[in-house]
């Protein structure tokens, strides 16, 4: 994987937005949603985010 790095570069060139810098391989945007509960109106809230997932990460991430 790290011997392409220089495509992968062009590849970032070219399509920044879903190609991570850092280790080349395409970015999946995860839905993670966590719940937590308020003391305030004492009621579970769940929170949802977008996480970018790429094998930079994915490890932490999923696990
Ligand atoms: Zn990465």
């Amino acid at each position: 994987m790290g011997k392409s790095k220089s495509f992968a570069d062009k590849m970032n060139k070219k399509d920044s937005s879903t190609h991570c810098s850092e280790c080349g391989e395409s970015i999946t945007a995860v839905k993670l949603i966590s719940s937590e509960r308020s003391k305030k109106i004492n009621a579970w809230r769940f929170n949802q985010r977008f996480v970018r997932v790429c094998k930079c990460n994915e490890n932490e991430i999923i696990s």
